[in-house]
């Protein structure tokens, strides 16, 4: 959906903000619709290029707006532990990418609220500051009047209870709490996201019926995004639901077969072969030392095998590459996706029990009933936990 580059602009209390390049082309659409559109009505007398630096200045503020309403998100998430990995503003408006999901329905409840807490109270500063008279007319007075607007139009359209908005953030911390199931309430809460998101792009096609074609392609465009966003936090949290409990023993490969760190490379080819696998746990006197797959021999050229050896070849065990036999196969799937192997050593006290693959956990995901195309696609990589807006 987002297409393109982000660029890192600043730092705010350690979180750092991107501005992805879409939002580029957004600032130039908000700016001429507000340059051709708001303020020649709202300011008849002033010349175009008044209108056009106001635009400007209008669509600054706005986007300065949502980065509030998105660091009050981060801030609060930051208070309750949660690990944020930066703000992104785009097209649609924003996104804080927070790693974990909220330890409880408090915290969830509390970092969703506060978002369109923040809009609410930037447009209370600013109808303070018009009905004290302290806002100059002319330019000043339309330009805050319009961020006054804004602010609430954000503020509402983010209290929408569909997941993953913050009014569906809020409405699955309620059932959360309720049920006491995150899965669940994820699922409900998702559910009336979508719902919300194919109305939206209903409305979208009725305005291109009725000619405002900018209008409703824009609500179809963003009911999609509305739409995928509400499908993947689903998808994740079911698949949280799927792997969570299950140990990594219940999965993993018992009898596994280990190349010695002194073999040949010569040797290791003939072991693919005869084995049929695609990767081994390398072994010396102490224990396992690495991993070595079939896609790193081609690194050595054909001629040299015979007298390299596996241990110059093979990845070096590290955090990443090793899992005990009683963490989840969520935490595998995890390691696993991230450590660009896709295989993870099982130790037990630094004793090799087992070896585990990512297709591995797809055969247990396919078991719990997940489709084949579901499955491949919330496992290759683990979604930061995103909210729209
Ligand atoms: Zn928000």
């Amino acid at each position: 959906m987002l297409m393109g580059e982000r660029i890192k602009v600043l730092t705010i209390g350690g979180i750092p903000i991107h501005v992805h390049t879409s939002w580029l082309l957004v600032y130039a659409l908000i700016t001429w619709t507000l340059a051709v559109g708001y303020f020649p009505r709202a300011l008849p007398d002033m010349p175009a290029l008044g209108h056009w630096v106001s635009g400007l200045v209008a669509a600054l503020l706005l986007f300065l707006s949502v980065l509030a309403h998105e660091l009050a998100h981060s801030l609060v998430a930051t208070a309750h532990g949660l690990r944020v990995r930066g703000i992104t503003l785009h097209v649609f408006g924003g996104v804080s990418e927070m790693q974990d999901e909220p330890p409880d329905p408090r915290a969830e409840f509390l970092i969703a609220i506060v978002g369109p807490l923040a809009s609410f109270a930037i447009a209370g500063v600013l109808w303070a500051a018009l009905a004290a008279g302290i806002v100059p007319g002319g330019a000043p007075r339309a330009i805050v009047l319009y961020l006054l607007t804004v602010n609430v139009v954000v503020g509402v359209f983010n209290l929408v209870p569909g997941f993953p908005l913050d009014g569906g953030r809020v409405l699955r911390a309620a059932l959360w709490r309720w049920t006491g199931a995150l899965g669940r309430a994820t699922a409900i809460a998702s559910q009336v996201g979508r719902a919300f998101a194919i109305a939206l792009m209903a409305v979208g096609v009725v305005q291109i019926v009725y000619g405002e074609l900018l209008g409703g392609v824009w609500m179809i465009l963003l009911g999609l995004f509305l739409k995928s966003a509400a499908d993947a936090s689903a998808a994740q949290v079911a698949l949280r639901d799927a792997l969570g409990q299950v140990p990594v023993q219940a999965a993993m490969a018992r009898d596994v077969v280990t190349v010695p760190a002194t073999a040949t490379v010569a040797e290791l080819v003939r072991d693919f072969w005869s084995h049929h696998f695609t990767s081994f746990p390398v072994v010396d006197g102490r224990g396992v030392v690495g991993v070595v797959t079939v896609h790193q021999v081609p690194q050595v050229p054909e001629e040299a095998r015979a007298e390299r050896r596996v241990e110059g070849l093979m990845t070096p065990l590290a955090e990443a590459l090793v899992v005990g036999p009683r963490d989840s196969l969520l935490q595998a799937l995890e390691k696993s996706t991230r450590n660009g192997l896709g295989r993870l050593a099982v130790l037990d006290d630094g004793r090799l029990v087992g070896y585990l693959s990512v297709k591995d956990i797809v055969h247990v995901l396919t078991l719990r009933g997940f489709d084949g195309a579901r499955a491949a696609g919330a496992v290759p990589v683990r979604p930061p936990v995103r909210r729209a807006a």
